[in-house]
């Protein structure tokens, strides 16, 4: 039975090692996959999905228009997909979370989608949220804080180091950096400052 995965993780827990080993191992056997990338990030000379330890592949582009049901349901057609594999899931619409549902129940083709679970303000983006709701097989994988608990939230920090409390979702071309840190200590960085109370 084909099934609709959510691999979820904090930054640099190896979500992009893991697709591109899953990848290897379908491709391996002489089977065919087709991989996909949010657009957010087309940084020249880079492969569209590179793990922190040198893997790298290319791989189709999705922004909030994309079509999957429609482009795997052509490429499948043209060609059998035994996997379909998306990195970068937390900017799925929830609309595209429904269409690769459609993609594993109705084309039996198994999706695996990575993605972070939240943002630097510790909210579910909204792609993950739905994922996390409707997914057949949630699969966390683990990053470690500098103290050693697993590191579970991302926390946006400036050129100085201190620790980003507003702006977009997602921060494309700044200087902000992310770090992965657990949750008492996501806390204390952003001075115990509940992001939601305004205050
Ligand atoms: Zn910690």
């Amino acid at each position: 039975m084909a099934k609709l995965y959510f691999y979820y993780a904090s930054m640099n827990a190896g979500k992009s090692t893991r697709l591109l080993q899953a990848d290897f191992n379908y491709r391996e056997r002489g089977l065919h996959t087709m991989l996909w990338t949010a657009q957010v990030d087309t940084r020249a000379g880079h492969k569209a999905i590179e793990s922190r330890i040198g893997l790298a592949a290319d791989a189709e582009r999705f922004d909030g228009a994309t079509d999957f049901f429609g482009r795997v349901t052509a490429a499948h057609a043209a060609r059998p997909i035994a996997c379909v594999l998306i990195d970068e899931a937390q900017f799925l619409t929830p609309d595209q979370v429904w269409q690769c549902a459609r993609i594993v129940d109705e084309l039996g083709i198994p999706v695996l989608c990575h993605g972070l679970r939240t943002d630097f303000r510790g909210e579910l983006f909204e792609g993950s949220a739905v994922l996390l709701g409707i997914a057949d097989a949630l699969v966390e994988l683990k990053a470690v804080c500098f103290c050693g608990r697993k590191a579970t939230m991302n926390l946006r920090v400036d050129d100085s180091g201190n620790a980003v409390q507003e702006g977009a979702q997602t921060e494309i071309g700044g200087n902000d950096r992310y770090v992965a840190v657990c949750r008492r200590h996501f806390s204390e960085a952003l001075g115990h400052r509940n992001p939601w109370s305004g205050s």
